[in-house]
């Protein structure tokens, strides 16, 4: 993988962990709270499954070579649209997919092609160089330990499979898609964390500087106040 120098022009901060664990609607609220840009990288991989699959069919069908393709043939950017639910939007070649790439298919598809090491060192300079504008917080599942390894603050979301199933149910069930059984989503995730934890490239784990929270008996707010906090304060220090 490619290891561009990237000056950071201002606080970045990195939230990583599994599938469910709150991240987004924690990310979104933080950034919101301190007034930083939210960059979302699983929307990026999210993107590059769904263009693949309009494109070749099946999961089956995404082979390295196509999705890398993709990835290398696919320009993404995020836009602020206030009026819109919700407000991040992701474009993939100029094409608004933000409601297109929440589906469970996506979700084993950006798994897939996230191992491919093409696919991410596509992501990776766009992710770095967004991230280094400052005054950023990236959530992942290798922000704080190959995007960023030098973030300010790094945030590790943990909960329990059954309490994100239950999240990512609500999710689902909210953004009016057809919604699998619990036991169906609790082997989907656990598929997903499998995959995500044991690729070759970029796995997910634990930074060793990470402050871990565990988010399955904390509310949203309660969440967002302990980040909120302890960003403050690592911040402050910098
Ligand atoms: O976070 P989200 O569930 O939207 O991510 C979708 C998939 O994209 C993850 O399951 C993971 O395989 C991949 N991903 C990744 N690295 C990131 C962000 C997401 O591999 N930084």
């Amino acid at each position: 993988m490619k290891n561009e120098t990237v000056i950071k022009q201002g606080p970045v901060i990195a939230i990583d962990g599994p599938a469910g664990t709150g991240k987004s609607s924690v990310t979104k609220r933080l950034a919101d709270a301190l007034g930083y840009t939210h960059i979302d990288t699983g929307a990026m991989y999210r993107s590059i499954a769904y263009l693949g699959l309009e494109k070749w069919g099946g999961i089956e069908e995404l082979t390295e070579e196509r999705s890398v393709e993709v990835a290398n043939t696919t320009s993404l950017a995020f836009r602020r649209e206030p009026s819109k639910n919700p407000a991040n939007r992701i474009y993939a070649n100029g094409r608004d997919l933000t409601d297109k790439i929440r589906t469970p298919e996506v979700s084993m598809a950006a798994s897939r092609v996230s191992a491919f090491k093409g696919v991410r060192q596509a992501l990776l300079s766009l992710q770095r160089r967004l991230g280094c504008q400052g005054k950023t917080i990236l959530e992942g599942r290798d922000i704080g330990t190959v995007i960023f390894p030098d973030a300010d603050v790094k945030f590790f979301l943990t909960a329990s499979v059954e309490e994100r199933a239950k999240r990512r149910l609500a999710e689902l069930e909210a953004s009016g898609v057809d919604v699998p059984t619990f036991s169906e989503l609790v082997k989907q995730i656990e598929a997903r964390d499998f995959a995500d934890t044991n690729r070759e490239i970029a796995p997910l784990k634990v930074a060793v500087d990470a402050i871990v929270l565990d988010t399955s008996a904390h509310t949203l707010d309660e969440v967002v106040a302990q980040l909120s906090a302890k960003a403050k304060e690592r911040i402050k220090r910098t």
